[in-house]
């Protein structure tokens, strides 16, 4: 008997009838002959709820409190969908974090996996019950309940199916599967059968909120093939796997694309050691993540440093680099809120010519202004205005052929 691992998420068991559908699904692929271990998300906006009222009860909430309350509302979901199945005339049993032995540090609201003791879940897997497990949550040693970070239940996922050499883990929300672009953006996106984790987690960290990155990385770890699919249809989904095949690896494969992009420059920096690592490391300590950074080459010992945070984060990051940039004798602090990036993704670009050119072509016909560009191996990233960004992606997926099927 194979195992697989199904992940729904707050969309797909939001009231009483969805989890009834999400029911249903489980006991059909119970009755193909599989073993199933069913991992859920909270119901709904449940967790947003949540973090509202704990906040309206008090401005500092104690970390550890709120992991406590937030790990409720995936518990809420697990134990009802398991008296769905009971309903339904199936045995179930559903376990939180704990019970479903996953151990994890104790960094409250971001903790990570340590290891997970699969004993209770095997036990309960061979009395032949659906295992329904609470996702985004675990336990430290001290006996202490961890959430996993936001969007958390899809590492759960994958976590799961790594230790029990799971067949593939299932991911189950309300997209039919992952799309050339983001098909809310562009309507003419087409949905792609399979994609390698590389380019996926490519995909998800440049913009494209498909599935939790952490959850595609720990996938690659692990070789575990995910299928995202939708759980209000029968659609095949997507599979995000290792081998993708010769012909579809040599073409891009997807256009990212992130709406909030804020931009500062530090002008006139005095080139010496030192300098960057200054006004880096305090943006760090103040939890500030900068995402692409530019440094000029300089002319007359002096350079332009210029890096992108999220928009929320832009007030933050000025509050800790203006006084740094006066006090290293830099020029002035310049910022742009009103940015986008758009990112061309394909593993077929490694070593081949020509990409990055018919991307800056592309654009320029459109009369878009590139302002920074980055790049990986199998990525080129432009960001832009936000408002021609929807212009870029749709000119983009005309100029590399994304409509044409694979
Ligand atoms: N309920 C949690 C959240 O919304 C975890 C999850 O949905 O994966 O972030
Ligand atoms: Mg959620």
């Amino acid at each position: 008997m194979t195992l697989i691992v199904q992940k729904y998420g707050g969309t797909s068991v939001a009231g009483a009838s969805r989890i009834k559908r999400v029911a249903r699904r489980i006991i059909k692929t119970r009755e193909a002959g599989h073993q199933v271990v069913v991992v859920v998300s909270a119901m709904g906006d449940t967790t947003d709820d949540l973090v509202k009222m704990a906040y309206q009860i008090n401005e500092f909430p104690d970390k550890r409190e709120l992991d406590v309350l937030l790990s409720t509302g995936e518990v809420v979901a697990s134990t009802l969908l398991a008296m769905a199945l009971h309903g339904m005339g199936f045995p179930a049993i559903s376990l939180n974090g704990a019970q479903a032995g996953i151990r994890t540090d104790s960094a409250y609201s971001r903790a990570r996996i340590t290891g997970i003791d699969p004993a209770r879940i095997l036990k309960e897997l061979e009395k032949g019950s659906i295992v329904i497990v609470a996702g985004f949550q675990g336990i430290t040693e001290d006996l202490d309940i961890t959430t996993l970070g936001r969007g958390g239940s899809d590492t759960t996922a994958v976590a799961l199916a790594a230790i029990l050499k799971a067949k593939t883990c299932e991911r189950y929300t309300d997209v039919n599967g992952i799309y050339t672009a983001d098909p809310r953006l562009l309507p003419e996106a087409r949905k792609l059968t399979e994609i390698s984790y590389e380019e996926m987690l490519e995909m998800v960290t440049y913009g494209f909120k498909a599935i939790h990155p952490r959850a595609v990385e720990l996938g690659e770890v692990f070789s575990v093939p995910i299928l995202v699919a939708s759980s209000f249809n029968d659609k095949p989904g997507t599979l995000i796997h290792k081998e993708v095949s010769m012909e579809i690896r040599n073409k891009v494969r997807g256009i990212a694309h992130d709406l909030d992009v804020a931009k500062i420059t530090v002008v006139r920096v005095p080139d010496r050691p030192g300098i960057a690592a200054q006004i880096f490391l305090p943006l760090a300590e103040a939890g500030i993540s900068v995402d692409t950074i530019v440094q000029n080459a300089s002319i007359d010992n002096t350079t332009d440093l210029t890096f992108t945070v999220a928009k929320s984060q832009l007030a933050g990051a000025m509050t800790v680099v203006e006084p740094i940039a006066a006090s290293i004798g830099a020029q002035k602090c310049v910022s742009d809120s009103d940015l986008g990036k758009v990112s061309i993704i394909g593993s077929g670009m490694q070593n081949a010519p020509g990409y990055a050119a018919r991307m800056f072509d592309t654009l320029s016909k459109e009369n878009i202004n590139i302002l920074l560009i980055t790049t990986s191996e199998i990525r080129i990233t432009c960001i832009i205005e936000e408002a021609r960004v929807k212009d870029a992606v749709k000119a983009l997926h005309r100029a590399f052929e994304l409509e044409k099927a694979e």
